[in-house]
C-alpha cells in the first residue's frame, strides 16, 4: 500500500461512527476496527471507505464471536458418533433438563423438608432396570471404571486379561485408568486365550478384584478364549475379592432384535454375579453423557463414599435427563420414543422412502441428488463391525466443497463421502428432521453457488 492510499485509510473514528449503532461493547469493536485497519495498511485487506471498514469489523467480530458448540443433522451413518455428542436426548429429557435448570430438588428431600440425597435420584430406577441390588451415576464410565478401582482396588492387585488391557479412544487406555485408581495391574492369559486357571493363578494375598473390560471396538476371532462371567464371578466370590465388569455401552434392550449381534445386557452382566457393572448413559443407553455402575450394595456403597465421588458426580442436568430416559425404559416406551432405538430400528424400506422424498426436494429447487444404497453402525463403541443397510442422499456436486458449504450451515450437516460423492445417510436423522436437512442442502448449495 502506498503512503499516499495509506492517508486515505478512514480514522478508527471515523469507522464507528459510520457504523451507527453498535450490537456489541464498545471497546470490542474499536479493537475490530484496528485489527481491520491494520490488515489495510498491511496490504491484507482492502477497504473503500469508513463505512466498508465498518461492516469489515463487524464480519470479523460475527466470525470470531460464531459459537463453535452448534447444532449437527447427524448424516454420517453413525448412530452413536463420539465427535457429534453421542446419543441425541428423548424429547422427554429434553424437557426435564429444561425443568431442572431453575431450582431443582437436587440434594433437597422434598417429602422431608430437609437435606436429602443427590445420588438418591436415579438410584432405584437403575437397579429395577439393572436388577441389581444398588446403583451410583457419575460423569461417564470412564469415571465409573476408575472410582469402582479407585473404591474397591486402591493400593491393592486388580487382575485383568492380556486381550482386555484396551484402548477405547479419547486416550482411555485400561492399563492407563487401572494406574490412576493407585490400583496395581497383573496381566493375566495371552492376547487371544485365557482361561480361569490363569485368573485363579494370579490371586494372591494382594488381590482386591478381577477387572472384565467390554471389547467394544474390535473383535477378536479366531483362536479364542474367555471364561464365561459366571466362571469368574465364582471365583471371585471363593477367593474373596471382587469382581468389576466394565460393559461399555450398556444395553437394556436386546441388540439382535433389530437384526444386529447379541450385545451383552445390563441386566445379563449383573445376573452373572459381577460385584460392579459399569456402562455410559450416552451410548446404547440413549441418555446424557453420565457414567452408571449397578452391582451388589456393599460394592456400591463403597463407590459412593469414596472421596473421588465428590469430583465425578453428576450435574442437575445430567440427573433429570437421565432419570426421565430411565422412565421410557421402565414405562416400556424406550423403543418408541428414544432417537437411538428409533435410529436403530428404522427399516430400510422406510429409509428409501424418507430418502427418495428428500431428492425430490432437492430436485424441485435444482440441487441435483440421488439415492444410493449405504451401510450404516451404531458406533459408540458398540456391536464393532456390525452393519446395517441403510440409505443416503448422495449430492451431485463436488463432495469436498458440498461437504465445507454443508459444515458451514446452521444447523451443520455432516455426512460422509461415498463413491466420490457427499452422501447424507439417513440411519441417523430422525424422520421429523428430513425437511430440515433438506432446508440444508439447498441453502448450502445456494451458499456454494453465490461463492463459485
Ligand atoms: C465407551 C467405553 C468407555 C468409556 O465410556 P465413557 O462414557 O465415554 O467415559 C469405557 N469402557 C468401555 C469398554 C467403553 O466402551
Amino acid at each position: 500500500m502506498s503512503v499516499a492510499d495509506r492517508r486515505r485509510l478512514p480514522s478508527v473514528d471515523a469507522v464507528v461512527r459510520a457504523a451507527g449503532p453498535l450490537a456489541v461493547p464498545r471497546p470490542r469493536f474499536v479493537a475490530a476496527v484496528r485489527a481491520v485497519l491494520d490488515d489495510a495498511r498491511g496490504g491484507r485487506l482492502s477497504v473503500a471507505g469508513a463505512e466498508d471498514a465498518a461492516r469489515a469489523a463487524r464480519e470479523r467480530l460475527a466470525l470470531r464471536d460464531r459459537r463453535t458448540l452448534r447444532r449437527v443433522l447427524n448424516a454420517t451413518g453413525v448412530v452413536l458418533q463420539t465427535n457429534l455428542g453421542r446419543a441425541p436426548l428423548a424429547p422427554a429429557a429434553v424437557a426435564a433438563i429444561a425443568e431442572a435448570a431453575g431450582a431443582a430438588s437436587v440434594e433437597y428431600d422434598l417429602a422431608a423438608g430437609r437435606r436429602g440425597e443427590r445420588h438418591g435420584h436415579a438410584r432405584a430406577l437403575v437397579a429395577e432396570l439393572a436388577g441389581a441390588e444398588d446403583a451410583v451415576v457419575v460423569n461417564n464410565n470412564a469415571a465409573a471404571v476408575l472410582l469402582a478401582l479407585a473404591a474397591l482396588a486402591s493400593r491393592r492387585e486388580v487382575v485383568v486379561a492380556r486381550g482386555e488391557l484396551v484402548e477405547i479412544g479419547g486416550g482411555f487406555r485400561i492399563p492407563d485408568v487401572l494406574r490412576r485408581s493407585g490400583a496395581k495391574l497383573v496381566e493375566v492369559g495371552t492376547t487371544n486365550r485365557t482361561y480361569v486357571k490363569d485368573y485363579a493363578a494370579a490371586i494372591g494375598e494382594r488381590t482386591a478384584a478381577i477387572l472384565r473390560v467390554h471389547a467394544s471396538n474390535f473383535r477378536m476371532t479366531g483362536f479364542v478364549a474367555r471364561p464365561e462371567d459366571r466362571a469368574l464371578a465364582s471365583l471371585a466370590r471363593e477367593r474373596g475379592i471382587a469382581l468389576v465388569h466394565d460393559l461399555g455401552s450398556g444395553t437394556f434392550l436386546d441388540t439382535a432384535a433389530y437384526g444386529l449381534a447379541h450385545e451383552q445386557t445390563v441386566q445379563d452382566a449383573v445376573a452373572a454375579g459381577a460385584d460392579v457393572v459399569t456402562f455410559s448413559g450416552d451410548k446404547l443407553l440413549g441418555g446424557p453423557q453420565a457414567g452408571l455402575a449397578a452391582g451388589r450394595g456393599e460394592a456400591i456403597a463403597a463407590l459412593r463414599a469414596h472421596p473421588l465421588m465428590r469430583a465425578l458426580r453428576p450435574d442437575k442436568l445430567t440427573l433429570a435427563a437421565l432419570v426421565a430416559t430411565l422412565e421410557l425404559y421402565r414405562d416400556g416406551r424406550a423403543e418408541r420414543e428414544l432417537p437411538v432405538w428409533r435410529m436403530i430400528a428404522a427399516a430400510p424400506a422406510a429409509l428409501a422412502a424418507r430418502a427418495r422424498a428428500i431428492v425430490a426436494a432437492l430436485a424441485a429447487s435444482g440441487v441435483g441428488a440421488r439415492v444410493v444404497a449405504t451401510e450404516s453402525t451404531v458406533g459408540g463403541g458398540a456391536l464393532p463391525e456390525q452393519t446395517q443397510p441403510s440409505r443416503a442422499v448422495a449430492l451431485e456436486a463436488d463432495a469436498a466443497r458440498a461437504a465445507a458449504a454443508l459444515r458451514d450451515g446452521e444447523p451443520a450437516v455432516v455426512g460422509r463421502v461415498v463413491d466420490d460423492r457427499l452422501a447424507l445417510d439417513l440411519r441417523a436423522i430422525l424422520p421429523e428432521d428430513d425437511g430440515v436437512l433438506a432446508q440444508a442442502v439447498i441453502a448450502a448449495t445456494a451458499r456454494w453457488r453465490r461463492s463459485s
